[in-house]
């Protein structure tokens, strides 16, 4: 029925072009949250160990124990671990970043009172996005701790707002300033052996120069970079595809789905797919515009979205009860079709929902 088709040789295809922007010696953090961007974490985790990515990182603790059902060697990152989960954290082997002088005396005392020397951490600054993050005011504190914890400092980073605004861009370059200032500080302190990153999939197109020792990855292994250029050196890895589940004929004048959302201007054939809301198709798609491609033609979204079937007009594609129906891929990227509920790649693809099977080409 609803499949999203996953393909990991265009996955390798973007692991290996976004590598050939890199350096040499810059290690690839390869972000794997939200199951993988919706794309499924398991599989494309595996496929990104396999090509040797160097690290993996997730938004939260649960989604890092749930990647130990891989025998995963390298190091995993969690960006935003909660005070809460630290002992979790602890017991699968996990990186926690720390971001506040709160998350830092807490783990600490874990750590201390574990009797565990030389834990790996990372350590999170805010420059300008002010989402989580050390103030740079916090610089001698951090410094004074290193000096004192139990940890190994693996990584201090920082995260831009937008990279991938055009340049010459003044919040970005506030928050590289700043972040120079943070580097500079931690080195004229000893701290030698520390990877430092900013960039994200955007950033690397971007701000080349600002690689330091590490990247994270995102987005871009799944064909996306925020920007059209960008984005033509990489391939989409993933097809959302339904099918036609009952065709109708309507009148001029006929009203079609839920509050008379869509009432045709002439006489037509509405299609029925077995894909709405509830699969991650808001109903804010709902006469918005919104094309998918039946048999090679755009056949427009009508009427309201519903919790678990959509309507779109038929009449001048030819098409039967059965045909597949392709939501976003090839002739409709993700990038395009969110735009159309005016939002981005990221949201569309995070949140297919749980009855859309995945399924992995490779
Ligand atoms: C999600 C995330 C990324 C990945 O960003 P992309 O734009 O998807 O490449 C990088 N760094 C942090 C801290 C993140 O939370």
């Amino acid at each position: 029925m609803n499949r999203l088709e996953i393909d990991l040789k265009k996955l390798e295809h973007n692991f290996i072009t976004l590598k050939s922007l890199l350096n040499k010696k810059t290690k690839i953090i390869g972000v794997v949250k939200a199951d993988a961007y919706g794309g499924g974490q398991l599989k494309i985790a595996e496929k990104l160990i396999s090509l040797g990515i160097d690290i993996l990182a997730v938004g939260y603790t649960t989604e890092a124990i749930s990647l130990r059902k891989l025998d995963v060697k390298i190091p995993i990152i969690v960006f935003y671990p909660q005070i809460l989960n630290l002992h979790e954290l602890i017991k699968n082997k996990l990186e926690p970043s720390l971001y506040s002088k709160k998350i830092w005396v807490s783990f600490k005392n874990i750590v201390k009172e574990k009797k565990i020397n030389n834990y790996p951490v990372h350590i999170k600054y805010n420059t300008g996005l002010n989402r989580l993050g050390f103030s740079t005011d916090d610089i001698i504190w951090i410094e004074q701790e290193i000096k004192n914890s139990p940890f190994i400092i693996k990584s201090i980073y920082s995260h831009l707002g937008e990279s991938e605004s055009q340049k010459p861009n003044k919040a970005c370059e506030n928050q590289i300033i700043s972040f120079e200032k943070i580097k500079k500080s931690h080195e004229n302190n000893g701290n030698r052996d520390i990877d430092f990153h900013i960039l994200n999939t955007s950033g690397i197109f971007n701000y080349p120069n600002l690689q330091y020792d590490a990247v994270r990855i995102g987005i871009g292994f799944h064909g996306y970079a925020n920007n059209n250029n960008w984005d033509k050196k990489l391939k989409p890895i993933s097809k959302l595809k339904s099918i036609i589940t009952q065709i109708h004929k309507v009148k001029k004048g006929d009203l079609v789905g839920y509050n008379s959302g869509w009432k045709a201007p002439k006489d037509t054939k509405i299609a029925v797919l077995p894909i709405g809301h509830a699969d991650g198709i808001s109903r804010s798609y709902s006469n918005s515009n919104t094309w998918v491609n039946v048999n090679g033609m755009k056949a427009y979204i009508v009427g309201n979205i519903c919790m678990d079937m959509l309507m779109i007009d038929v009449g001048n594609i030819l098409c039967n009860e059965g045909d597949e129906v392709e939501i976003f891929g090839q002739l409709n990227s993700a990038n395009d079709f969110s735009k159309k509920n005016k939002t981005i790649s990221y949201e569309l693809m995070t949140s297919i929902g749980p009855r859309v099977k995945r399924v992995f080409l490779s």
